[in-house]
């Protein structure tokens, strides 16, 4: 078979658990097309996607706007380094800042080196301006978090499955329970250590938790109240995901460190960005933290153009309306229903929760017969669904899926 032939889903299947590592688990289906809302497999089989590719592809796959971006830039200028100027990246970095309200703003490319740099930053503002002693800053985290695999990122994580065999781990890190002011109240009260907060607004991964109204809020009196950097993670939930173009927005919380990733983009380039004030990133000199690709020609140009999407569409309007009627019909089938228990999200980020034990494999069998309807969405956390369209999606289309959804979810009541 030669390499670029058309192959078939098994073949696709096939070569990657022959040649790739076995660090995921994929739904059994193979793409090689996406339009807006719609993907298409191999076979030319057509799916609406409730993924996004975790959020990334809020703006729609093949957007044309940022498609056309990202061409354009391509065959004009790819990469130079940071070892010298381009004539994009502060164009970008100008319209990025200007964008979410803050002074300057670190570009990197993947959501997990995001929050390494912020950790870092971090940590440096904490000597630096808060004063701390050498090495003894410390970050509080919260359990479940989802911050992305590097070694120190899993060093915090409660997952066993991240981060079995893989250490030792980094110090510095204090967990707490989300969305428990007390919890958070007692780590920071009479440890002069802590530096910052790290913090998802809504807790993606762990199974779209929706903290408490006003916790993030109370949580950032509390850090300012104790000199400690709230550092919202909004990898996930920014970029108009959750029905406000950031996710603290619903709580009127200004965080002092924002971490973006995924949608930055629209899905269709890896960018990601630490943005803060002068008072915090002014402590970044140059050699203390960098990366080949962060900030190159065709991020610039492909972020431009994907924020310019979220406003000139409104997704962030629409995410709010559609998420109002895609939870109200979810709750309305889900009071007589056997099969799922909640529906629970914010915007267009939600998850269902299905009436099974956590080690189940119900919510993997509801997604293959989701896919086979033609819907794709992924279990997180054994038996709960994540349902996260692109933020295009129109209301006549997320009407439709509802039913798919609900047609699906009946078809094993009493099972
Ligand atoms: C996806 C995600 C990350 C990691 O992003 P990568 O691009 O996969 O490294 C970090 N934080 C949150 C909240 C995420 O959802």
């Amino acid at each position: 078979m030669a390499v670029l032939e058309h192959i078939t889903s098994q073949d696709a299947i096939a070569l990657e658990e022959q040649y790739g590592a076995h660090n995921y688990h994929p739904l059994p289906v193979v793409l090689k097309k996406g339009e807006g809302v719609y993907v298409w497999d191999v076979e030319g089989k057509k799916y609406y996607d409730f993924l996004s590719a975790y959020s990334a592809v809020n703006q729609g796959h093949c957007h044309p706007k940022i498609v056309g971006a990202m061409t354009k830039q391509a065959q004009t200028l790819t990469l130079t380094s940071r070892a010298f100027y381009n004539d994009m990246l502060g164009r970008y970095e100008k319209y990025v800042t200007s964008y979410f309200g803050f002074d300057k703003v670190l570009p990197m490319n993947t959501g997990a080196e995001a929050v390494e740099t912020a950790l870092k930053l971090c940590r440096k503002w904490a000597y630096e301006v808060k004063g701390i002693d050498e090495n003894e800053a410390q970050i509080i985290v919260c359990n479940n978090n989802f911050h992305g695999r590097t070694t120190t990122i899993i060093s915090f994580s409660n997952d066993p499955v991240a981060r079995k065999n893989f250490g030792p781990y980094t110090d510095g890190f204090i967990k707490v329970e989300y969305d428990n002011l007390k919890a958070l109240e007692d780590a920071l009260v009479n440890n002069k250590n802590v530096a910052g907060f790290l913090v998802e607004p809504i807790q993606g991964e762990a199974g779209v938790y929706v903290p408490s109204e006003n916790y993030l809020s109370k949580a950032k009196a509390l850090c300012e109240a104790n000199n400690v950097l709230f550092i919202a993670d909004e990898v996930q939930t920014g970029v108009a995901r959750t029905g406000k173009l950031l996710a603290v927005n619903h709580d009127n919380v200004t965080p002092d460190v924002l971490i973006l990733g995924k949608a930055l983009s629209g899905g269709a380039y890896p960018v990601s960005a630490v943005l803060a004030n002068d008072s915090i990133m002014n402590v970044i000199k140059p050699g203390n933290h960098g990366s080949t690709f962060g900030g190159n020609p065709i991020a610039a140009a492909v972020a431009i153009a994907a924020l310019e999407v979220v406003k000139e569409e409104k997704l962030a309007e629409n995410a709010q309306k559609l998420g109002e009627i895609f939870r109200a019909k979810l709750d309305a089938y889900i009071q007589t229903s056997t099969i799922a228990k909640l529906v629970r999200g914010k915007g267009l980020l939600n998850a269902v929760l299905i009436n099974d034990t956590e080690d189940s494999d119900t919510a993997w069998n509801i997604c293959m017969k989701l896919r086979d309807n033609g819907l794709l969405a992924k279990p997180t956390h054994g038996n709960i669904i994540r349902f996260a369209p692109p933020l295009i999606i129109t209301e006549a289309q997320l009407i439709d899926c509802i039913n798919i959804i609900i047609e699906t979810l009946k078809s094993f009541e009493n099972k």
